[in-house]
């Protein structure tokens, strides 16, 4: 059997690479080993970058529907609070939304798009030669190979392609022991004041949250300490125990939903591709859960990586671009890994910590710092060098700005424009005719002549499927410049223009 791409793991990030190939027409199939989606939720925020990249692909009132917004986040529990209100962004809000519930309707989408999603398929083994990958799978009691021209590992933290691929996971290892239960409180009372929420105490930090009732999630954190085993079940004693050294308090815990644990091991892979192979999601990063970042720094990943992985497949990629997909995230990941870091420092019990939590907190007073720490844990900051001269328009690198526009067929906002998964060329106005693209990229590039409904400081812009802005002209570009820049700009990111004129 052969297929386009084998997506190892159906989690979010692995549903959401697989919905990207299918959305530009490429066979994608996603091998998961467990039955059925996790119905214990790790992540439960989305930040606004993933909110702006779900508006794109027109799932966003789905994802919003019955989950909270929230206007804040923190950095490192410090007060006051993150402003997200105030980020440039038409999703200035962190999402509420428990993760299985975010898969679900990832999946939901992935298949309306015909991906097709083999749940109970275990990846045993894999090889690669020049032309192909071939993976051994695992279905219960019986075995078969699987032949594909890429093969994604998005299979998590202890990503078995990574480990077969070769790819190096170099970083740090555990400095803390964390532990999380899903349980009853059975005398809430008694919780110390400050909880529901985040405490951090002389000996660690305890968090709590009210989950569907009588549910409440526990998270206790302690610092120096090291998980005797690492895959050992945990137990309700075990929690009550660490509740206490954080604490002071005895607390009587039952009913346990779900009871896990993980520490603050924070890893980068050395690579993200090795030949047909490439990994994306906590495969390629792991890091300490603060600031609700890993899920959404992973489908951002698959935004990134989908376009690309398809034009190699579809045979339009030019030189190089695949590639790209390294060089862009890779550096996002490391600079959410040290972000981590530095919260995680913040929020050790050490007393000598407290002076510069107090500074923090006074930076976090100045609008300036506030913004710029929003931007970085919201992934709103994301801007990718395509320039290293950094000659070009501010707006090159960065997200699809907000700007309001009216087509003649009604749509009114740029992410709309981005539901095709194509690229996208918006001209405001008259500065270029359309005409320019019919030369050759009309079927990989949608044109869109559409009238600004402020004053926008641009006339033309080039997106990528994934949103970013690769080319754009400002308002003075003599027209003759604008032309030759868009030529090349369409060249770099969406290949050599179709000789039959039609793309
Ligand atoms: C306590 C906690 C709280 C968190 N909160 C947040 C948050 O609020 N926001 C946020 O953004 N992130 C958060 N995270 C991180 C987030 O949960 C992960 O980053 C996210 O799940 C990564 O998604 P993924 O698809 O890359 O990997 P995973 O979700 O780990 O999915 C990998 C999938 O691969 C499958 N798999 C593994 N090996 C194989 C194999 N050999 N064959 C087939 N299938 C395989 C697994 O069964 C799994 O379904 C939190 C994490 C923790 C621990």
């Amino acid at each position: 059997m052969a297929v386009d791409v084998v997506v190892v793991g159906g989690g979010p990030v692995g549903l959401l690479l697989a919905a990207e190939l299918r959305l530009a027409g490429v066979g994608a199939v996603v091998l998961e080993k467990r039955p059925d989606i996790n119905p214990h939720s790790r992540a439960f925020r989305l930040q606004p970058r993933t909110l702006e990249i779900l508006d794109a692909r027109g799932l966003l009132d789905r994802f919003r529907k019955d989950n909270l917004m929230w206007p804040s986040a923190h950095f490192a529990g410090i007060k006051p609070l993150l402003n997200l209100a105030g980020l440039e962004s038409e999703h200035p809000y962190s999402l509420l939304i428990p993760q299985a519930r975010t898969e679900r309707l990832i999946e939901a989408h992935a298949r309306e798009l015909g991906a097709e999603i083999r749940r109970g398929h275990e990846v045993v083994d894999l090889r690669q030669d020049d032309d192909t990958v071939t993976v051994q799978v695992r279905e219960g009691d019986t075995e078969y190979e699987l032949r594909a021209d890429f093969l994604v590992g998005c299979d998590g933290g202890g990503s078995t392609v990574r480990k077969l691929a070769g790819i190096e996971f170099p970083g740090t290892g555990g400095s803390v022991a964390a532990l999380l239960g899903d349980v009853t409180i059975v005398e809430p009372e008694k919780l110390p004041s400050g909880v529901p929420g985040t405490m951090r105490t002389a000996n660690g930090l305890l968090m709590a949250v009210a989950l569907e009732a009588p549910t409440t999630r526990v998270l206790t954190t302690e610092f120096g300490r090291e998980h005797a085993d690492r895959t050992a079940p945990v137990t309700l004693d075990e929690l009550r125990e660490s509740i206490l050294r954080v604490t002071g308090q005895e607390v009587r815990l039952r009913d346990p939903q779900w009871l896990s644990r993980f520490t603050d091991a924070t890893r980068l892979a050395e690579k993200y591709r090795s030949g047909r192979i490439l990994l994306a999601g906590d495969a390629a990063h792991v890091h300490f859960p603060i600031g609700a970042q890993g899920l959404n720094l992973g489908l951002q990943d698959a935004m990134n990586l989908g376009w690309k992985l398809a034009a190699e497949v579809n045979g339009w990629a030019p030189k190089g671009l695949l590639d790209t997909y390294a060089r862009e995230r890779q550096p996002v990941a490391r600079a959410v890994l040290r972000e981590t870091q530095a919260q995680l420092a913040l929020m050790n019990p050490d007393e000598r910590i407290n002076p510069l939590r107090e500074l923090f907190g006074q930076l976090l007073a100045l609008d300036a710092v506030n913004l710029f720490l929003s931007r970085l844990v919201s992934g709103t900051d994301v801007r990718y060098a395509f320039d290293p001269a950094d000659e070009a328009d501010p707006l090159v690198g960065g997200y699809a700005p907000a700007i309001a526009i009216r087509t003649a067929d009604g749509r009114g906002r740029v992410a709309e424009l981005l539901r095709s998964g194509r690229g996208v060329l918006l001209v405001l106005g008259d500065l270029l005719e359309a005409s320019a693209l019919q030369g050759g990229w009309a079927r990989r590039v949608e044109v869109v002549t559409a009238d600004p409904v402020d004053k926008p400081e641009v006339k033309a812009l080039l997106l990528r499927p994934d949103g970013h802005v690769v080319w754009a002209a400002p308002l003075d570009a003599v027209q003759e410049e604008t032309r030759t820049g868009l030529r090349q700009a369409l060249t770099t990111w969406f290949g050599a223009p179709d000789e039959d004129g039609r793309g």
